[in-house]
């Protein structure tokens, strides 16, 4: 049987970080994958929606052009064009992975790998003995387990549409329901958004989440909220029907379900192992990505830690550095992750929310600094998107715990502000900060 140090399952983000920094400490290592090199992030998560989020951004500019004076005269939109340069820029995206994978020195075997005992994985029929295994299988989509449900698609359905639908609706209130919601609307589709609960990005600060319902509101979003559907139908027209809390919405030309993932650890033999997973399927792991198995390891979505890509990546490289690199204290610290919610307008969030801080540290302790304003981007328009700031600091030093913004700009504002946080900054320290002028960010260093 042929045998390695280091045998990886699953070739996204996390998978492919650890099997390329395993084999440059000199791990002899093979990474199996079963779909497209680069996982979902690559191929139906991060990349394609960025490129989405950045044609809904352009047909923002193009309306607010006029109030800049620009004579823009008629435009269209053609989503087959779009969807054409998209998937072209994927399939670049593919080969650059495959060419850096090829002379990494991995070994790489395309096929679906079952777990068959705790050191042997099975491949196209093939088994293949492993003295560690990493687990880093992702997750897919969850669809509710209601009649007519196969009716609607997901994010994976979501990026191989051909055409714009007119009127979608879509279910969930997370950040991919939130993000769908703002691309299809920027568009020209009409989007209906129903949310289980009183809220959207229930995990959010609420300065976040009260903004981003206001502002998809003025943007002719229709929120319908406290609505569980029960079940799905075609009209006669060929219309999708959506009935739940006995109320019917009907007219609908695509149905999306945002409403989360489930691991891909239920399909990979782990019953032929001692791996264990939580109630909701996730594989358990220590801080050290120790699976209950000690030579199995498990990053990324599948072990539901922070579901985002520099996350696996992070986790996978530190893994291969302790496991390989002579580095026996190495792992990931996943306090202050930073991240961003690519909605219209954006939200950029890192630390504990106002709600978790007076909860660890009691509310006397927390001290919290807000901002509202319009964007001056916006000053001279009639539309107004607000921006919307909060920092959340305890103790009398002011410590920052948690940094919260939305509006625009934000997205791209928010990783500085986060090195901020990281390194232990106080209000104090961000005043004493000189101001960039005229921008948004400059608000978070005037604070307090
Ligand atoms: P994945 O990237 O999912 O990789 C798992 C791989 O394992 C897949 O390629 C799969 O084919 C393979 N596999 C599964 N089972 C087997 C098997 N048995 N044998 C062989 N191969 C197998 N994160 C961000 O940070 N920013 C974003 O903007 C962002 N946007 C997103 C948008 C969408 C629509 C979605 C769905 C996700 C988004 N994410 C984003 C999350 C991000 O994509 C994930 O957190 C990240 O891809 C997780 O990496 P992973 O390595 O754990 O899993
Ligand atoms: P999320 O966990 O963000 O949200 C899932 C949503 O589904 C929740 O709002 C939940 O509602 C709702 N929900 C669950 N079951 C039902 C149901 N039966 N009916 C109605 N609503 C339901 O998951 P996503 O799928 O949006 O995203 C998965 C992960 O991928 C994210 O957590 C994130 O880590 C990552 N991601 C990151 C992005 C980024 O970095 N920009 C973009 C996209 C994804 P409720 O709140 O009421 O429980």
């Amino acid at each position: 049987m042929k045998t390695f140090d280091f045998i990886v399952i699953g070739g996204g983000s996390g998978g492919l970080a650890c099997a390329k920094r395993a084999v440059s400490h000199g791990a002899s290592t093979l990474l199996i994958e079963a779909g497209r090199l680069g996982g979902t992030c690559v191929n139906v998560g991060c990349v394609p929606k960025k490129v989405m989020w950045n044609a809904a951004s352009i047909a923002e500019s193009l309306e607010h052009a006029k109030e800049y004076g620009f004579r823009v005269g008629e435009t269209s939109f053609d989503w087959g064009v779009l969807k054409k340069s998209r998937d072209g820029y994927i399939k670049r995206l593919n080969g650059i992975y495959q060419r850096s994978l090829d002379v990494s020195g991995v070994v790489e075997i395309a096929g679906y790998a079952t777990l068959v005992d705790s050191h042997t994985v099975e491949v196209n029929g093939e088994r293949i003995r492993g003295e560690r295994i990493l687990i880093a299988t992702g997750g897919r989509p969850s669809v509710p387990n209601i009649p007519g449900a196969e009716l609607g698609i997901t994010s994976d359905g979501f990026f191989e549409l051909e055409k714009q639908p007119e009127r979608v609706a879509i279910v969930g209130a997370g950040y991919i329901a939130v993000e769908i919601a703002g691309v299809f609307k920027a568009l020209g589709s009409h989007v209906t958004l129903l949310l289980r609960r009183q809220q959207l990005l229930r995990k959010f600060d609420a300065i976040l989440r009260e903004t981003l319902m206001e502002e998809m509101g003025k943007d002719g979003i229709d929120l319908v909220t406290c609505i569980e559907l029960d079940h799905v139908e075609k009209d006669a027209d060929g219309k999708l029907c959506l009935a739940g809390n006995e109320q019917k919405l009907e007219g609908f030309d695509c149905l999306l379900w945002a409403t989360g993932r489930v691991p891909n650890a239920d399909n990979i033999g782990l019953e032929n192992t001692d791996v264990r997973v939580n109630e909701d399927g996730f594989i358990v792991v220590d801080a050290f990505e120790n699976t209950s198995v000690p030579h199995i390891h498990a990053i990324g979505d599948v072990t539901g830690n922070v579901q985002l890509t520099p996350v696996a990546i992070a986790a996978g490289r530190k893994l291969a550095d302790r496991l390989f690199g002579g580095k026996p204290d190495s792992h990931l610290n996943y306090k202050n992750v930073p991240s961003v919610v690519f909605s219209h307008p954006p939200i950029g969030t890192v630390g504990m929310t106002e709600q978790e801080a007076s909860k660890a540290y009691g509310v006397d302790d927390v001290h919290v600094y807000t901002s509202r304003f319009t964007n001056m981007y916006y000053s001279i328009m009639e539309h107004r998107s607000q921006t919307a700031m909060k920092v959340v600091t305890v103790g009398e030093q002011r410590k920052i715990v948690g940094i919260h913004a939305i509006g625009l700009g934000v997205d791209e504002m928010i990783q500085g502000f986060a090195v901020a946080l990281q390194m232990g900054a106080t209000l104090a320290d961000l005043n004493r900060t000189v101001a960039v002028h005229p921008t948004a960010s400059e608000e978070l260093v005037l604070m307090g």
